[in-house]
């Protein structure tokens, strides 16, 4: 046995007939693929065939509720860096799979847990599957997320079991199914109880093993046999309905993800020839394709995403041991749509909640959009219909204080009107015990503002959602100069435990975010202002990768909101902060965007598809617009977006540069495939970034004048992210 693949990897038991191949990876919570592992295997498979008297194999794992979660990303990060090491790796990861596929015994995986990437690959590669019918069982093929494709054989085995529609929407995704998703998709032959679990997968393939015909592999090229009834007639009679499928797939792929990510395209492109020409054509272009992609920068930039956003998550506050305060109740004081959105999370993480308004007709409308929430869960299958009884039932509602008594976290989330917020903290104070964390979720009010009016202002700190709630991941957290760091934790713990990923920010106007996206929307403003077209900006930066155009994004946060938060923000930083009149002007018209109906789009149905042209004559030019070139929007957009995070860094507002580039990425939309927006300035280069900064301040105006902290590394010929 070699040095690198000690037994802790992989042991082999065999009793009555039945080898057992348990996965247990030492010192690891949970089990991954690795070359270390590859080489056991090898190691068990000349064991296996050389063991007399087997009848089947069963491969299960040692750690309860968890089967593979994938392969070592570690090592796919350092594989990232060695490109010519990974067409070999692929090619022994094949050759193993194909061994256990070519096992003169059935070999049966038992899966409880989860099983994913090449946990699945590996799963898939054997004659059966059983899972356990542990809710923490769920299969799929995550590896698009991280700019890859599946590269053990996933992109030919998952559309040959479970069919070509359903395996390129998991692909392409990167979906997970639970156990009886999985067995009514054909992935998995049946689910059982975790306590019988080995002993049916025994059962199973004592069983293949006397009837016999098990190694044949479902096939998928013309003429050939189907796992999927019902899609052999249909595919294998008609390959223009096959073409149609890959081309749609392409299609829609392109209009949700656009063109920047290769990997969706390369995975369709695979499973399209394991179609035409074959399984073992489509697993050598997987290879290829597979050994393209990782050394791409677009997965080395999601692989990086997915370490820092590890980090971000498993980060302590300081001082590291600090203990929260216990959070049974929650409090949530304004029923409007943050605070009831916060409500329904809280409620659907097992929180009991108070939701408060000034009235009967403010807290109904709260609760009855929680209910639709929940409701939608319901029709989602997410939850079931008792469950979602429950979880509507831990929420409960008032138009007074009472009630608040018991709550250990009160999140308020009444308009951003920092008189109103002092005089809210002030009654509520009366009603609280003094163990109770006090969070504002205002946009830009600094907390040291709010925080003045408290009686313990250790106990006060910032919880900024986002919108909508319950699909937003981030949350960003904000400590005043004397927020206590026990109120800090407490807001960490809740937060995680809400399923969001938190940045602990320091105070101040606009804080992070609102800052940062307060800048962007700003210059967009101004190109909007020196005649350029609506559609022109928006496209161009959608075009850059984010979810939405600048334009766009004021019309669904709403233009009364955006304009409040940019006259905070031109307070707090008035010597350099320029505002340009047009959006001034826009909001002067009464447009305040989708939740009017009237904005820079015109709506209908919900729907803004096209500008409203009548915005041109409130803006200077009228509706004589000019082309602009999109290099330059994207690139002013951009820069004055990385220029404001420069100045928080600066500020010590965020203290790392990974907070601020899982806070542009989860909060703000910045497209992930650029690993972040302090990442992407560094790869193109700090000096080159602060010469264009330079130039475009000259054309443009100061407020594209790099901050002192660019210029300062760019003369060092540093990055953010240099020690
Ligand atoms: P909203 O107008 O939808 O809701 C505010 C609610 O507070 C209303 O129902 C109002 O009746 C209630 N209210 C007013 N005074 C109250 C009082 N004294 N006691 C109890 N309730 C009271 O506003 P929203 O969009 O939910 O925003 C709330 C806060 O969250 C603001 O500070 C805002 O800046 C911030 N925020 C908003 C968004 C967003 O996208 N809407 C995102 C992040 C943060």
């Amino acid at each position: 046995m070699s040095e690198e693949a000690p037994k802790e990897y992989l042991s082999l038991r065999v009793d009555d007939g039945i080898a057992y191949v348990c996965i247990d990876v030492s010192g690891q919570r949970v089990n991954t693929l690795s070359t270390p592992m590859t080489e056991r295997f090898e190691e068990v498979l000349d064991e296996l065939r050389d063991t007399a008297g087997l009848e089947g194999v069963v491969i299960h794992s040692g750690k309860e509720g968890n089967f593979v979660v994938g392969f070592d990303i570690n090592e796919l990060q350092e594989l990232s860096q060695r490109p010519e090491d990974v067409r070999p790796m692929i090619d022994r990861g094949h050759q193993m799979l194909g061994r256990f596929e070519e096992l003169s015994v059935p070999v049966v995986a038992a899966v409880d847990g989860n099983c994913l990437g090449g946990g699945l690959e590996l799963a898939m590669a054997c004659h059966a599957r059983i899972a356990s019918n542990n809710d923490k069982t769920q299969m799929g093929l995550p590896e698009v997320k991280l700019g890859v494709i599946p590269g053990l054989g996933g992109t030919q085995r998952l559309p040959r079991l479970v069919g070509l529609q359903t395996g390129l929407n998991m692909i392409l995704t990167g979906k997970q199914v639970g156990a009886k998703k999985a067995k009514k998709l054909g992935l998995v032959d049946d689910v059982v109880h975790p306590g019988i679990l080995l002993q049916v997968a025994a059962e199973k393939a004592r069983k293949m093993y006397a009837k016999g015909g098990w190694q044949k592999r479902p096939k998928a090229s013309i003429g050939e046999v189907f796992s999927n009834p019902g899609e052999m007639v249909n595919l294998a009679a008609k390959t223009p309905a096959r073409k149609l499928i890959f081309n749609q797939a392409r299609e829609t792929t392109r209009k949700q993800a656009g063109d920047k990510y290769p990997a969706p395209f390369a995975a369709i492109d695979v499973i399209e020839t394991g179609y035409k020409d074959g399984f073992d054509a489509g697993l050598q272009a997987e290879g290829d394709a597979f050994a393209k992609l990782v050394k791409d920068d677009v997965a080395k930039n999601l692989i990086n995403l997915f370490f820092m956003k590890q980090e971000v998550d498993k980060a302590k506050p300081f001082p590291w041991n600090t203990k929260a305060y216990p959070v049974d109740k929650i409090g949530v004081l304004g029923a409007g749509l943050m605070g009831a959105g916060i409500a329904q999370v809280a409620a659907y993480k097992g929180y009991e909640v108070r939701l408060k308004d000034v009235d009967d007709e403010g807290l109904s409308w709260g609760l009855n959009y929680t209910k639709e929430l929940i409701d939608k869960l319901v029709k989602r299958k997410k939850i079931s219909a008792p469950m979602g009884d429950i979880m509507f039932g831990r929420i409960s509602g008032t138009t007074e204080y009472t009630g608040f008594g018991q709550a250990d976290l009160i999140i308020e989330a009444v308009f951003e009107d920092l008189d109103l917020k002092k005089s809210v903290i002030k009654d509520l104070e009366e009603h609280t015990h003094d163990e109770a964390v006090i969070a504002s979720n205002t946009s830009t009010i600094p907390i040291k503002e709010i925080a003045s009016a408290s009686k313990n202002p250790e106990m006060v700190l910032g919880m900024h959602f986002f919108s909508p709630v319950h699909k937003m991941p981030l949350l960003e957290i904000i400590r005043h100069e004397g927020t206590s760091s026990k109120a800090v934790a407490t807001a960490l713990e809740v937060g995680r435990d809400m399923g969001k990923t938190c940045i602990v920010v320091n105070d101040g106007s606009g804080f992070f975010t609102s800052r940062v996206i307060g800048a962007y929307i700003n210059e967009a403003g101004w190109i909007l202002q020196e005649g350029a077209r609506i559609e022109d900006i928006d496209r161009a930066m959608k075009d850059w990768g984010f979810p939405v155009g600048p334009m766009k994004l004021v019309d669904e946060v709403g233009m009364d909101v955006a304009l409040k938060a940019a006259k905070t923000l031109q307070e707090a930083f008035e010597e350099r902060w320029d505002a340009p009149t047009a959006l001034k002007a826009v909001a002067a018209d009464g447009r305040k965007g989708k939740k009017n109906k009237k904005g820079f789009y015109k709506y209908k149905d919900g729907k803004g598809k096209e500008v409203d042209e009548t915005v041109y004559d409130l803006l200077p030019g009228g509706r004589d617009r000019k082309p602009v070139d999109k290099e330059v929007i994207q690139e002013r957009c951009w820069l004055a977006m990385l220029n404001e995070c420069a100045y928080c860094l600066q500020e010590e507002i965020a203290e790392h540069p990974r907070d601020i580039d899982i806070g542009v990425i989860f909060g703000l939309g910045f497209p992930p495939f650029r690993g972040g927006i302090l990442r992407h300035a560094d790869s193109v280069g700090l000096p080159r970034v602060a010469e264009r900064m330079h130039r475009l301040a000259d054309q443009f105006g100061d407020r594209l004048k790099p901050a002192d902290i660019i210029v300062e590394k760019a003369e060092k010929n540093e990055n953010f992210y240099s020690e």
